[in-house]
């Protein structure tokens, strides 16, 4: 499959390898495997450090804060139902978006041939060494 069809977010979504779109990404949960099962593609340059972290922190702070501020300025509930509501409901969406938002933003990388400590724009390759 051309690397050209697969687009970051599609690999992302589906969590699989940017570059064929076949192979799974991740070994665990947040860790990725060395290398692609079906093209060979090494992961192992891959260092997206806490980009990705931090980007889902933004954005579900963003979707937990401003409803929580909402609901205290409309009904002004007691705290319990704060911790009730809303500790819950940002652990399950930072744990549901972090994974996928991994994986779109090491494709962005693949697609945009991001290593470490080099910089240029000669597209993706294999050739890391
Ligand atoms: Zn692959």
């Amino acid at each position: 499959m051309n690397q050209a069809n697969i687009s970051p977010i599609s690999a992302g979504v589906r969590c699989v390898c940017p570059k064929c779109g076949e192979g799974a990404l991740f070994q665990g949960y947040l860790k990725l495997a060395d290398e692609c099962e079906c093209c060979g593609l090494d992961y192992r340059y891959e260092d997206a450090g806490d980009g990705p972290a931090s980007v889902v922190i933004l954005l579900v702070g963003i979707l937990v804060v401003f409803p929580a501020l909402l609901v205290e300025v409309a009904f002004k509930p007691p705290l319990w139902v704060h911790i009730v509501l809303w500790l819950p409901l940002a652990t399950i969406l930072t744990l549901a978006v972090l994974r996928p938002f991994k994986a779109f933003w090491f494709a962005l990388m693949y697609r945009n041939n991001v290593v470490q400590g080099r910089t240029g724009s000669a597209g993706p390759t294999d050739d890391q060494s």
